[in-house]
C-alpha cells in the first residue's frame, strides 16, 4: 500500500511509500487528507495512522522533460475518453492515417475513437470520410500521465483523482450521433 501525493493545487503529483509520506508529514511539508486508521504505523515513540492521501503545503512544479510512454490507455485518457470524430464515448483508439497506409503508432497519429466511427472509417482517412478531427493529437503534457501507479488506484485515492480525469473510464452515454458532416 502506498500514499498518493497531491500537489498544493490538489493535482495528483506522485505516489510514494508510507514511510516517505510520514516523513513529509512529520517535517511539515505535507498534511494528511486521508488515512487508514486500521493500520497505524508504530515506532518506539509514536503511533500514527497510515496516510493514504497527503497534500503538499507548497506547490511543486511538476518535473518536465520525461517522455510519456505511448499507450492505448494514455491516448484514451489524453482525449478524455471522447471520440475524436463524433465526441461520443470512446472505447478504442484509431490510427488517423491507417496503419495499412503507412500510419505509425505515435501520439500524433492515434486518437480516442468510438466503436461506430472506428468501424465506419476502416482503412480510410478522415478527409476521405469527410470527417474533421475535434482535437489535434499531440503528445500529452507532463504530469498525471507518468503516474503508472494510478492505472489501478486504491479506493481511498479515487475521490481525489476524478477531478483530474482519472476514473473517467466509467461508461458515459453516447452524447452525440456521428457528425452530420460524415
Ligand atoms: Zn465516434
Amino acid at each position: 500500500m502506498k500514499t498518493l501525493v497531491l500537489n498544493a493545487g490538489y493535482e495528483p503529483l506522485s505516489v510514494v511509500s508510507f514511510k516517505r509520506a510520514v516523513v513529509l508529514v512529520l517535517t511539515g511539508k505535507a498534511s494528511v487528507l486521508q488515512s487508514d486508521r486500521d493500520q497505524p504505523i508504530r515506532s518506539e515513540t509514536i503511533a500514527i495512522d497510515r496516510p493514504s492521501v497527503i497534500i503538499l503545503g507548497r506547490y511543486v512544479k511538476p518535473p518536465r522533460g520525461r517522455r510519456v510512454m505511448l499507450s492505448r490507455r494514455g491516448v484514451l485518457r489524453r482525449d478524455g475518453f471522447l471520440c475524436a470524430y463524433c465526441g461520443g464515448h470512446a472505447t478504442t483508439i484509431d490510427h488517423v492515417l491507417p496503419r495499412s497506409r503507412g500510419g505509425e503508432n505515435s501520439w500524433t497519429n492515434l486518437v480516442a475513437c468510438c466503436r461506430a466511427c472506428n468501424g465506419a472509417k476502416g482503412d480510410r482517412t478522415p478527409r476521405e470520410m469527410g470527417w474533421t478531427l475535434r482535437v489535434t493529437p499531440a503528445p500529452p503534457r507532463a504530469g498525471r500521465f507518468w503516474l503508472s501507479e494510478l492505472e489501478e488506484p486504491i479506493d481511498e485515492w479515487r475521490p481525489f483523482l476524478t477531478a483530474f480525469g482519472w476514473g473517467a473510464e466509467r461508461p458515459r452515454p453516447h452524447a452525440m450521433a456521428r457528425s452530420e458532416a460524415a
